[in-house]
């Protein structure tokens, strides 16, 4: 595909369906949840790194045009030929005005000028310009933080880079990262976007809107999953109180790297559980109580621990995990 467009560029209704296909495929649906230009932005800047097709091979086939504009290879007389204008009226570098000139260029050089006016390319320096990977990382170091609700800037990129932790099974990274964005298809986002006529939490007698808020902290089944966690979350990180701050968006209190791990992976393994059992309620219509809630998100711990215990050996991961406690308190 890069080697067809590097010489037939795809037109932007071409880059448009590849690129809805791509969506389609990491959605699962046609519906997207997130904006494809947060989409677009990396790890640290609140994205999930999705390739923007049409930025990388615009800006491929760009960079190869500028390369071999002042080449003398047959196909640099023909890019002059068919696009001098483009360049020349830019002045970036100096070319022939010798030679004949063709005032309408065929469709896949008008790129050119678009790719020029799209990613603002009259503010890179030459050298950038003639290499690609270069160009790319410029276009994309343009990109701004995504901001949550009333956070700072350090605070915000802080919760990025611990959505993020690299420790974090990639389950839990989209789960946590959703959270954040606020994106969980629950009944309250559903219902703004039509797609469902309920607004209220599926559990009985709980009449409040099913927000990500609700479903993970201010539900009453939620309150009693937290409460009942309290002691297992104190023993392995020596966190004393939760708030939804430290639950929703890992705004933690000054721990060390390894508790901080540890309540990072407890949290959204209990995150997961929550999340997992309200499907479950709600698609197959199955209570789950909130201790067989607990329980499951304690196999999810657990494949942490035997990943540690693997890492570091049994008796690190057992002083780590405090497993021999997990038995005692559920
Ligand atoms: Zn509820």
């Amino acid at each position: 595909m890069l080697y067809l467009s590097l010489v037939f560029p795809p037109c932007e209704l071409t880059t448009k369906r590849l690129q809805r296909t791509l969506f389609e495929f990491i959605w699962s649906s046609k519906f997207e949840k997130v904006k494809r230009q947060i989409m677009h932005k990396p790890h640290h800047l609140g994205g999930k790194d999705v390739p923007n097709i049409k930025l990388f091979l615009y800006s491929k086939f760009f960079s190869l045009c500028f390369k071999n504009l002042t080449a003398f290879s047959p196909w640099a007389h023909f890019l002059r030929y068919a696009a001098r204008h483009i360049f020349r009226k830019r002045k970036w570098v100096s070319i022939s005005q010798t030679g004949p000139v063709l005032l309408s260029p065929p469709k896949q050089y008008l790129i050119l000028e678009k790719a020029i006016r799209t990613y603002d390319l009259e503010t890179f320096d030459i050298d950038t310009l003639k290499n690609p990977r270069k160009l790319l990382q410029q276009i994309k170091s343009k990109e701004t933080m995504t901001p949550i609700s009333y956070y700072s800037y350090n605070r915000t990129a802080s919760v990025w880079k611990l959505v993020n932790a690299p420790y974090l099974t990639n389950q839990h990274k989209d789960l946590s990262w959703m959270i954040v964005h606020e994106c969980l298809p629950t009944r309250d986002f559903q219902y703004r976007r039509r797609l469902s006529n309920m607004q209220t939490c599926p559990r009985n007698q709980c009449n409040s809107d099913e927000t990500t808020m609700h479903l993970i902290w201010n539900c009453d089944f939620a309150q009693q999953v937290w409460k009942e966690c309290g002691e297992l979350i104190k023993f392995c990180s020596g966190l004393t109180f939760l708030n939804h701050e430290i639950v929703l968006h890992a705004i933690l209190p000054n721990l060390n790297k390894e508790k901080e791990r540890v309540l990072l992976c407890t949290l959204s393994c209990i995150k997961s559980a929550l999340w997992k059992t309200r499907n479950i309620l709600l698609f197959k219509r199955d209570y789950i109580i909130v201790r067989d809630c607990i329980r499951l998100a304690l196999s999810e711990l657990y494949m942490y621990y035997l990943l540690d215990m693997k890492k570091l050996g049994k008796k690190r991961a057992l002083s780590i995990w405090n497993f021999h406690l997990w038995k005692m308190l559920f």
